[in-house]
């Protein structure tokens, strides 16, 4: 593998970098919002971020820039900056290392940003059970305000930018950005219908910017270097600048990885992984996070950027690479999952939340030997009634297990119900939704 620079995790790999303010400031930290404060206009700010290619790290990969554009400059009252700090996805954990380790990196981020679309409050919403994070993000706020880079009459500029840490209560639906908006209001967690959108109807109606933690950290690079440096860094025009990739599984290196983005599933789990632990071949992994649909060995040389995945048939989603060695069950694993995604269905919608409990009743039956061959009919299309049918992309996160490993390692389900059949003999087959 080629070498490349690291940028958002350089200074916290440093020996006894301990992410504080001086040492933030020593690597020339905060000089893109002083940069910023003497007078750069929000559109060339916004332009500089369309150029850089940067897209959203969070899931979703919309154009940052571009999302900032939509916030309308006329309007009268107040705006707001949401940080989404909910990092729930089963096998991702790169946000909470960037607020845990260097909090003034993403502080800076969300100072431009406030600059930029003219928000004088923004909050962190940050998953309840990342207490450290909240307290390191508190401590490094107080630090900004003494500074002045954060409070009133921010680096003389007269404007006002604060930053609020909310600690969430651990509920996956909250990443979702209108369900985390809902949240923060005070009401329970569940996604709004859309249109509107945050953009002109957010936080308390409110103008808002939803941005992940990782997007907003890369925004002080970009000012500082320019949009056409970012846009050289990794795969252009299919995924700028570095990505940082969460590794888990059966992996002898698991951690976070920064690499530039497309570089190859094969460099991050041989080269940089070290390979499979127990040196047992490859089996799938997931390549973007629970919601990410299932991929194989054949798969290996997919370029790890937003087009080579979807084209491959699954998504870079939030950057968790979850890896399985031969001898997983794959019913298994899609089991676990579903599971997972059944308890964390808000229930506002009746595909997602009766069919979450369908799906894992008709797996757990076939994982315990109980199942029937018409149970994999009746799998998929309680798939196909949830898919496009629900209030927000949760549903077509819930059903990828599923549907991936019917379509990789269906023989793993068949063989499970010849041995059920085999003990339990099926007088009658039971008819599937679409035959009733
Ligand atoms: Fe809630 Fe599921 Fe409907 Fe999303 S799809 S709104 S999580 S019930």
């Amino acid at each position: 593998m080629a070498k490349y620079e690291k940028i958002l995790l350089k200074n916290m790999e440093q020996p006894g970098y301990t992410g504080s303010l001086k040492e933030y400031e020593q690597t020339g930290g905060y000089q893109a919002f002083r940069k910023v404060c003497e007078g750069m206009a929000p559109s060339d700010i916004i332009e500089t971020v369309k150029l850089s290619g940067l897209r959203g790290r969070g899931g979703a990969g919309f154009p940052t820039g571009v999302k900032w554009s939509f916030i309308p400059k006329d309007h009268p009252g107040p705006k707001y900056l949401c940080c989404n700090a909910d990092e729930s996805e089963p096998g991702t954990f790169k946000d909470r290392q960037l607020m845990e380790r260097d909090p003034h990196q993403v502080l800076e981020g969300m100072a431009i940003t406030c600059y930029t679309i003219g928000a004088e409050t923004a909050y962190i919403y940050i998953r309840g059970e990342f207490w450290l994070g909240a307290k390191v993000l508190d401590q490094a706020i107080a630090e900004a305000k003494k500074a002045g880079y954060l409070g009133s009459n921010v680096l003389g500029t007269g404007k006002t930018i604060n930053i609020f840490v909310h600690r969430g209560a651990g509920a996956y639906i909250c990443g979702e950005e209108t369900a985390l908006l809902e949240s923060l209001e005070g009401k329970r967690g569940k996604p709004r219908f859309k249109p509107p959108f945050p953009a002109t109807h957010g936080l308390y109606q409110k103008p808002t910017v939803v941005n992940n933690v990782e997007t907003l950290a890369n925004i002080p690079h970009i000012l500082n270097k320019g949009a056409a440096w970012f846009a050289a860094i990794g795969a252009p025009p299919k995924g700028t600048g570095t990505r940082i990739f969460c590794l888990s599984g059966h992996i002898k290196r698991p951690g976070n990885y920064e690499v530039p983005m497309g570089v190859t599933f094969r460099e991050m789990i041989y080269e940089i992984g070290g390979g499979m632990r127990s040196d047992k071949p490859l089996k799938a992994f997931i390549p973007g996070g629970a919601s990410a649909p299932f991929l194989t060995p054949e798969h290996l040389d997919v370029k790890m950027d937003f087009e080579s995945l979807a084209m491959a048939g699954s998504m870079l989603g939030s950057g968790g690479i979850t890896v399985m060695e031969e001898g997983t069950s794959m019913v298994w694993a899609a089991l676990r999952l579903m599971e997972f995604f059944y308890h964390e269905s808000c229930g506002k919608c009746t595909p997602c939340r009766e069919g979450s409990s369908w799906l894992v009743q008709t797996l757990q039956r076939i994982s315990r030997r109980e199942g029937r061959m018409s149970d994999l009919d009746l799998l998929l299309d309680l798939c196909k009634s949830i898919e496009g049918r629900t209030v927000c992309a949760f549903g077509e996160a819930e059903v990828s297990p599923i549907v991936s490993t019917m379509r990789h390692w269906r023989s793993e389900y068949e063989e499970l119900i010849r041995e059920a059949e085999a003990a339990h003999p099926v007088k009658q087959e039971i008819p599937v939704l679409s035959q009733i």
